[in-house]
């Protein structure tokens, strides 16, 4: 088989589609086509995938829900979409369970299936979007949770040793918005996460209003009216991608060497800071953004959204470059008025 003559091409477990259009698979919406498309569906196609040799010579994407990440360009070689589906109790404890999930589950929808099995942790993550097998990637986290606090083990396909691999939580180093997977874009395709997910487990209700939110609702804590708490808080926070294009904080907050943070207290004393590793601070992007003024800045359709100044957005016809550029602008100032320099949070294509 010779994708590069392959208009459409369907085989047992996967598609193959050429020159296909990516627009309607990242939530920036931004323009983008890909010389070689192909979806898995079935988990034992991932090596045979991988072993076409247009696939091992020519550079590889693994897309997932394009929720984290910005193309600023066509991607000439091939992109693989992970779309494999299953969730299921691997092994049960009593007090908790390991739970295995394939890549391509969508994870908002693994979140709500464990609250209605009866799992509390993950409440917290509630309607972050995209796939189950990028979560690790930038370890996603959101009202005061990480995803690694739950993960077991990540199953993934390592193309440097042609096999399946399976790493402990220590083996993938999760960091803030971080991991191995991070660094090793072209090594490691995610094929399973294993969580261990708890019955009964303290839940998080300090964290940026979800105490206020549960008030309001009239509610007692429990995991999912922690989580219903959540995503009204998000829904009312963060621009909807569906309505218009992107891809949830642009920046990550920086973290500097406490003694940074406390002199850049010094000068700007609303600058909300957060605890970090020992002896460094978490400082907030989005606060420096608007101190800047771009707050709802706009360069042609791409813009800050007036809604979140850490979320970029595409009003209409932006390209990736745009946002692109309009990115580096707001870098550019924020380091010309607090000398630091905001690092993007997803991937840039
Ligand atoms: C409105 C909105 C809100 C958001 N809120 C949050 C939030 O609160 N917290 C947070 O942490 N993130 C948030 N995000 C970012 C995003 O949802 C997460 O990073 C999510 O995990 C990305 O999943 P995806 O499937 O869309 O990944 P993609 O965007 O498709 O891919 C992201 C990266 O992971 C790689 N990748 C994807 N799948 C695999 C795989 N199976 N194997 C190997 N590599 C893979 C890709 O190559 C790429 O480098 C938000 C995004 C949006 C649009």
């Amino acid at each position: 088989m010779n994708p590069r003559t392959t208009g459409v091409a369907t085989e047992p477990g996967y598609t193959i589609l050429e020159n296909a259009a990516l627009e309607g698979r990242n939530t920036f919406r931004v323009p983008a086509r890909a010389e070689i498309l192909i979806d898995v569906r079935r988990p034992e196609a991932l090596a045979e995938v991988l072993a076409i040799p247009y696939v091992r010579n020519n550079p590889l994407l693994i897309l997932g829900g394009g929720s984290n990440l910005l193309f600023t360009r066509d991607w000439s070689g091939t992109v693989v979409s992970v779309a494999t589906h299953d969730i299921r109790i691997a092994d049960d404890h009593g007090p908790a369970a390991l739970v295995r999930v394939e890549s391509g589950e969508n994870w908002n929808e693994f979140v709500h299936w464990s609250l209605s099995h009866g799992f509390v942790g993950l409440e917290n993550l509630v309607l972050i979007p995209g796939s189950v097998g990028a979560a690790p990637i930038q370890n996603i986290g959101a009202y005061g949770r990480e995803v690694s606090q739950f993960i077991a083990v990540v199953e993934a396909w390592d193309r440097q040793a042609a096999r399946l691999v399976q790493l402990d939580n220590a083996s993938c180093r999760f960091a803030y918005r971080d991991s191995l997977f991070k660094h090793a874009p072209d090594r490691y395709v995610i094929t399973a996460v294993e969580f261990l997910l708890p019955r009964e487990g303290e839940l998080r209700t300090d964290y940026a209003g979800i105490a206020e939110e549960l008030v309001a609702m009239n509610c007692a804590a429990t995991a999912a009216t922690v989580a219903e708490a959540v995503a009204r808080l998000r829904t009312r926070k963060l621009p909807n991608p569906a309505l218009i294009g992107n891809a949830g904080s642009f920046f990550k907050n920086p973290v500097v060497a406490a003694t940074v943070a406390l002199e850049l207290q010094r000068e700007h004393p609303a600058l909300p800071t957060w605890s970090a590793a020992e002896g460094a601070r978490k400082i907030s992007a989005a606060w420096m953004i608007e101190a800047c003024g771009l707050k709802g800045a706009r360069d042609g359709d791409a813009g800050v959204s007036d809604q979140h100044a850490l979320v970029l957005v595409n009003h209409a016809r932006a390209t990736g470059a745009q946002v692109w550029a309009l990115a580096q602008r707001v870098q550019a100032k924020v380091f010309e008025r607090f000398g630091v320099m905001l690092e993007p949070e997803p991937i840039i294509v």
